[in-house]
């Protein structure tokens, strides 16, 4: 099997001898290899980030972003190859796969048009010969480390918004999901990134981002992932107290008021719970509904939970796919295992389906309904296909429940009521809100959580400008 390889100062890298093996979630077979990168070679991207750095400020944004549009050109021209490549790495549907290739694509776009729109500001001095302004810089090379639920979008967001703000770029991706992001170096390296301004390098986690947090010049890391592993490396990085962004885990409470259009609420959630099987860190993981909506709305959901066929990923038909690890299975499984002995009732689903030819990591789509604050499928986030209706009376309460766990990243508001929908968006303490939208992800948008979820936006003009530093010129000038 040929090596994926790494990109490093222009270079493929395919190593020397150490690999890492992909597997498919579906059926565990091997679908790819890449090198194991050492913490030298680490250092390496790292000083070849940062010579890059030096020319690589000094071109326009215009030009930059010529550069970026011709990469999302390159990446929806190889749209099948990376479509394939997400869904053999991490199981996502091809439908859904697909979605993704796009969406990476459009992040590039996005970053550029908002690279060429950076502006800084001229402050009226209190001082008479005294002009002051706020010039805005690229702020060097930094570093991203991604997790596998978005193997190749979630690079995107962060390289996209660097590369247009004049940074350069070392990208640690998952160990389970290497593959898009070697395929995303080739589509750079075709499409005339310059050396040392994209650099990609696979292998041991903890060694690879020891060696780039201790790197002088590294000026800012971005990482998304879960919150334990984003609080360990913030604690790394803050011994050189080099700029953070954290996206980190969610537990999005998904609220649907007795004077929401039910049918597409449901419409709404189904999107919001079932994409990727539930593996997103915006994915609906508490779910209320008012009383006495709540038959009706349970009607809606299972006719069209009668529609999420399982399957091979691969077959443009599937739409719930494997869980990434035999670890992701065993959480599901407990957790609905202990909303069933708290009191839930299981109306469908709830175990593992066994599929011909395929491994066991599929699980059903399930709804449980009687879910309470106190379970571990409320206090977690689930990560997996498992939808637990808890029921409530008023605003006042549902919005206390809603905001009573320690993290903040989506919530999604279902209500016809206009006053009451901005009345509850105001009062909900998360980063991202899905008003009426049970899918709120946009590359023009600034996402990014609050309180554990970490700290930092991706995307638009916000998302370029978190890669920039702002500095201040007092200048005097000679007034009559
Ligand atoms: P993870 O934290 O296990 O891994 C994320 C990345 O960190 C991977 O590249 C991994 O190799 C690396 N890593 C792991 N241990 C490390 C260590 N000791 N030192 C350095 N790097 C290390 O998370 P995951 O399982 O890949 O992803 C799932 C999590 O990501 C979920 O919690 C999900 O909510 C979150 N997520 C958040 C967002 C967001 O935008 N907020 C988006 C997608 C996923």
């Amino acid at each position: 099997m040929e090596i994926a390889p790494c990109l490093i100062d222009g270079r493929l890298y395919t190593g020397h001898g150490e690999t890492l093996e992909v597997r498919n979630p579906a059926t565990n077979a091997i679908v790819g290899i890449v090198p194991v990168c050492s913490a030298a070679l680490a250092t390496s991207a790292a000083d070849a980030a940062v010579t890059a750095f030096s020319s690589w400020k000094r071109t326009t944004a215009a030009h930059r972003a010529q550069l970026l549009r011709s990469v999302a050109a390159g990446i929806r021209t190889a749209r099948d190859a990376f479509a394939t490549t997400i869904t053999l790495e991490c199981g996502k549907p091809m439908l859904e796969a697909r979605g993704e290739v796009e969406y990476s694509a459009s992040f590039f776009d996005a970053a550029a048009s908002a690279g060429e729109m950076l502006e800084g500001s001229t402050i009226a001095s209190r001082i008479a010969d005294r002009r002051v302004f706020a010039v805005r810089e690229p702020l060097g090379a930094t570093m991203a480390i991604t997790p596998w639920n978005f193997p190749l979008a979630m690079i995107a967001r962060k390289t996209g918004p660097a590369l247009a703000a004049g940074c350069t770029q070392v990208v640690k991706p998952s160990e389970e999901t290497p593959l898009s992001a070697s395929l995303l170096g080739k589509t750079m390296l075709e499409c005339g990134i310059p050396a040392g301004v994209f650099n990609c390098v696979t292998g041991d986690p903890a060694s690879i981002a020891g060696a780039l947090l201790c790197h002088a010049g590294m000026r800012k890391l971005s990482f998304t992932g879960s919150t334990e592993v984003g609080r360990l490396l913030a604690r790394q990085a803050s011994d050189r107290l080099m700029r953070c962004a954290l996206e980190l885990g969610g537990n999005a409470p998904f609220i649907v008021f007795a004077d929401a259009d039910l049918a597409r609420a449901a419409d709404q959630l189904i999107a919001a719970k079932f994409r990727f099987m539930g593996q997103t860190c915006i994915s609906a993981n508490r779910v209320f509904v008012q009383r006495g909506v709540l038959p009706a709305f349970i009607a809606l959901l299972e006719s069209r939970m009668d529609g999420l066929l399982l399957g091979d990923p691969l077959q443009e038909t599937t739409r719930i796919g494997p869980l990434i690890s035999d670890a992701a299975v065993a959480k599901v499984e407990r957790h609905v295992q202990d909303a069933i002995a708290r009191g839930a009732r299981l109306r469908r689903g709830g175990k593992i389906a066994t599929l011909k030819g395929m491994s066991q990591r599929f699980f059903e789509p399930t709804l449980l309904e009687g879910g309470t604050a106190g379970m571990a499928c409320a206090c977690e986030e689930t990560f997996g296909p498992i939808l637990t209706l808890h029921e409530f009376e008023t605003e006042e309460e549902v919005i206390e429940s809603a905001n009573a766990v320690a993290v903040g990243l989506a919530a999604y508001v279902m209500t016809q009521d206009a006053d009451r929908l901005w009345r509850v968006v105001e009062q909900l303490d998360a980063g991202v809100i899905g008003a009426n939208d049970g899918a709120p992800s946009a590359a023009e948008a600034p996402f990014g959580g609050f309180k554990e979820s970490g700290y930092g936006k991706e995307g638009g003009r916000i998302g370029v400008e978190e890669y920039t530093r702002v500095k201040y010129v007092s200048m005097r000038v000679r007034v009559p």
